[in-house]
């Protein structure tokens, strides 16, 4: 770190951690930026378009990267974490431990190693959607490019084939885990969300093989998704014919997240016009309380709403039953004041967002509101940008990143 600047830890590489992280940066702040994947870009890179624009999310995180490659001044630690942070008087004295790098930086992705390797596991990137190599890049776009290896599923025997296929040396397989400790004036928590589980929404079918969360939806329509980008019925495989999105599945609920999650009528809203895309005679109906599309994304609404064949139902779903090869909806119309029955065979449950924040037990955030999102402690020159404030889409975190990283760089100042 060079002598003079103010360092500051971004805690996060999604894309509030990343703006935030280049913004400070650019100004001439040294930055040390965790994120404990693999790879940078959260969330949004597992969408398969982002609203307004409708185009990939990987353009907008390109940008990004090739800021970060051209700025020597931010250090990006993956798949590491804060494991320790205690106030030093100027700011914080932040630990963060590093998993073991099976794959170490001379990795060029050539994928040999992964023609060696017969054992799958789970595809935490397509979240567990389908099975991948132990050994694999995490997914096409990935930053760094650099191959991962979960090396506890694998036996000695085939780790060692993998290793020995290496013709770089890129594969440690006694790797062991490292810390490394920094002093930094300010943090900023950047540490956004995850959806709210399934399986805590039993009446809305979370068990049921045809009722998928809006997060599952991004992927089945991504290329590099389980299905290649084909949106198809997890039960069978097949196209589907009707497709019923149900908002606010466990938002604004006492009983899950009391809430509103802010992009979810847009999420399904962008999502009806993937399966009109792919399945032009679909029918496509969306049971909401309220539709919630403020500012320049009403145009999503009116674009969306105009599809032939796409309904926007203002009622509320109590329950989803499978019924013999469909799902049935029970439903309050509300405008029409009567409880209706409505069949579909793919059912997307608008899930909210929960913050991640509460992953890790730190004193940095101890500041929350009421629903666990991260409060501005600028006394403790803690500021928080992204979703890990507040729910909100990928444009209104980009500006409180910015936000944030001037507040952080005015507070590491005043205790220089
Ligand atoms: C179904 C769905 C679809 C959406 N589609 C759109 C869309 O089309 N357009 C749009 O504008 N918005 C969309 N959004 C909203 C968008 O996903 C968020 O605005 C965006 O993810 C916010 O980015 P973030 O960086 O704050 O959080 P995240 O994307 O969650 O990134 C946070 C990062 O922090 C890392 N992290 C978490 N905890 C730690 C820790 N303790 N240590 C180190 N790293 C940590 C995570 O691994 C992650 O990389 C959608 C949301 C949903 C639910």
């Amino acid at each position: 770190m060079s002598e003079g600047k103010p360092t500051l830890l971004v805690i996060g590489a999604g894309i509030a951690g990343v703006t935030a992280a280049l913004e400070a940066a650019e100004t001439g702040a040294e930055v040390v930026l965790v994120e404990r994947e693999p790879f940078i870009g959260g969330r949004v890179i597992r969408s398969y378009n982002y609203f307004p624009k409708m185009c990939p999310p990987t353009c907008g995180m390109e940008i990004n990267t090739r800021r970060l490659e051209r700025n020597p001044r931010v250090k990006v630690l993956t798949s590491s974490r804060v494991s320790a942070a205690e106030p030093n008087g100027k700011g914080w004295k932040v630990t963060v431990t590093t998993e073991p790098a099976f794959v170490n930086s001379r990795c060029t992705a050539c994928g040999d190693c992964a023609a060696a390797c017969t054992t799958e596991v789970a595809d935490p990137f397509n979240l567990g959607l389908c099975k991948v190599k132990a050994i694999r890049l995490p997914h096409l776009n990935a930053w760094p490019k650099r191959f991962v290896f979960d090396r506890a599923a694998v036996g000695d025997d085939e780790a060692k084939a993998i290793a020995g296929a290496c013709s770089y040396g890129a594969i440690d397989l006694e790797a062991k885990a490292t810390t490394a400790t920094f002093d930094v004036g300010a943090v900023i928590v950047a540490t956004g969300w995850k959806p709210y589980p399934l399986d805590k929404l039993a009446d809305l079918g979370g068990d049921l093989q045809d009722v998928i969360a809006n997060v599952h939806l991004e992927r089945l329509a991504s290329p590099g998704g389980p299905t290649g980008g084909k949106i198809l019925r997890p039960s069978n495989g097949e196209p589907p014919t009707r497709v019923a999105f149900v908002q606010c599945a466990g938002s604004r609920d006492v009983n899950h997240l009391p809430y509103c999650s802010g992009v979810c009528c847009l999420a399904s809203l962008k999502q009806a016009q993937y399966v009109k895309d792919q399945y032009p005679a679909a029918e496509v109906t969306m049971y909401y309380i309220d539709r919630r599309t403020p500012g320049r994304n009403e145009d999503v609404l009116l674009k969306t709403s105009a599809l032939e064949g796409v309904r926007l139902v203002k009622g509320k779903v109590g329950r989803i039953e499978q019924q013999n090869g469909s799902l049935k909806l029970h439903v309050e119309d509300v405008e029409n004041e009567k409880v209706i029955e409505a069949e579909a065979d793919l059912v997307v449950l608008a899930t909210g967002m929960v913050p991640s924040a509460g992953d890790d037990d730190l004193a940095l955030f101890t500041r929350k509101d009421a629903d666990g999102f991260v409060l501005d402690d600028l006394g403790s020159a803690v500021t928080v940008a992204g979703v890990a404030r507040r729910p909100e889409d990928v444009a209104s975190s980009v500006r409180d990143a910015t936000g944030a990283a001037a507040r952080a760089l005015v507070a590491a100042g005043r205790r220089a």
